[in-house]
């Protein structure tokens, strides 16, 4: 890319990567406030760029079909995961993504392995799947609470039988393989946790509670995971430490300023699709033949008085346009202005 964007990006979104291998811990590593130095009013200018580039490279992640994403979105309740994907999503075409929230699994879901709920969620090529929660909650909630683990019918560790203290690095390495296998299948996973401050969800709760309008997002189990808040911040940071690999790094997105967030998590995703980079499909020359002619008879086809073809008289540059005809006119005439 060589207007600068692709740069930009990458440097804005780097402090928030955990570096794969590092030991995290999360209070001391990552400031839930912290908004490197920008202005709300520059914010907002930044996620309309960000939510602009995200709706440019979806159509050509579509178009291209080779490569699918999936965007894990993890946070402790209030965190801003509905609010995230509610901005993210709002410039893209909605038949290119596909939302998915999970919660306890169900009975059926417990009758297979950890993953299998997850992987039938996968996106297709071409398109981006978002996990609102994933198969991250597996380390976490189901950490913080061992009974959930017992409720899933493993054959080492049944009803009476405890839980081996070995089962979350396999679970780490489960995970970490698993997100290999579909990055070299051409599938990347994008992980972003966000990170709320103690304070800040005390704060947002209250308002739940307040506001008639939202006592539906509320929930008295919200105030009991919240007592466990230090097991959370525990579980999270060695989750972090496990999981941000090569091929699958973790973002830790500060949250505790929501517009910041929406604009972190647009980033981290236009930056993924920068860097697949995906193309429109080259046209092979006998097929662009058959296109001249169909575009022949098209012309032929004119009204008395009207152009032969009205898209190519408004737009002259389109005909000589090649392989992609009209397709990348825009960027076209950026070079042009620049050069
Ligand atoms: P919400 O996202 O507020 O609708 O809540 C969904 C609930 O489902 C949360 O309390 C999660 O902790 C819980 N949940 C999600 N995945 C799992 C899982 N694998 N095992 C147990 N609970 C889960
Ligand atoms: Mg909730």
């Amino acid at each position: 890319m060589s207007d600068g964007r692709a740069e930009r990006i990458a440097e804005f979104v780097e402090p928030l990567r955990v570096e794969p291998g590092s030991r995290v811990d999360l209070e001391r590593d990552f400031d839930p406030r912290y908004k490197s130095g920008m202005k709300k009013r520059e914010g907002v200018e930044l996620l309309r760029i960000g939510v602009s580039l995200l709706a440019e490279y979806q159509t050509r992640l579509a178009a291209q079909d080779t490569y699918g994403v999936v965007l894990c979105l993890q946070a402790l309740d209030a965190g801003g995961k509905d609010g995230t994907i509610r901005h993210v999503m709002s410039g893209v075409n909605p038949q290119g993504v596909r939302v998915s929230s999970f919660k306890v699994p169900s009975a059926e879901e417990l009758d297979h392995d950890y993953l299998w709920r997850y992987a039938q969620r996968l996106p297709a090529r071409g398109e981006i799947a978002i996990f609102n929660r994933s198969h991250y909650e597996e380390v976490l909630v189901v950490r913080v609470h061992p009974e959930f683990l017992l409720r899933q019918h493993l054959p080492e560790h049944g009803p009476g039988r405890g839980v081996g203290d070995d089962i979350w690095d396999r679970r780490y390495r489960e995970i970490n393989r698993w997100e290999r296998h579909l990055t070299d299948n051409g599938f990347k996973v994008v992980k972003v946790f966000l990170n709320l401050s103690k304070e800040e969800q005390r704060i947002r709760f209250l308002k739940r509670i307040d506001l008639p309008e939202k006592n539906w997002k509320f929930s008295a189990a919200d105030v009991r995971e919240r007592s466990r808040w230090d097991d959370y911040q525990k579980a999270f940071s060695e989750m972090l430490s496990a999981t941000s690999t090569r091929w699958a790094p973790w973002y830790v997105v500060p949250a505790d300023r929501k517009w910041f967030a929406r604009i972190c998590a647009a980033a981290v995703l236009a930056h993924t699709l920068m860097e697949i980079d995906p193309q429109y499909p080259d046209v092979p020359p006998e097929v662009r033949k058959d296109l001249l002619v169909a575009k022949r008879g098209l012309e032929q086809e004119a009204p008395a008085g009207a152009p032969s073809d009205p898209y190519a008289a408004r737009h002259p540059s389109s005909e000589q346009a090649g392989p992609h005809g009209g397709k990348k006119r825009g960027k076209r005439k950026k070079r042009r202005k620049h050069g």
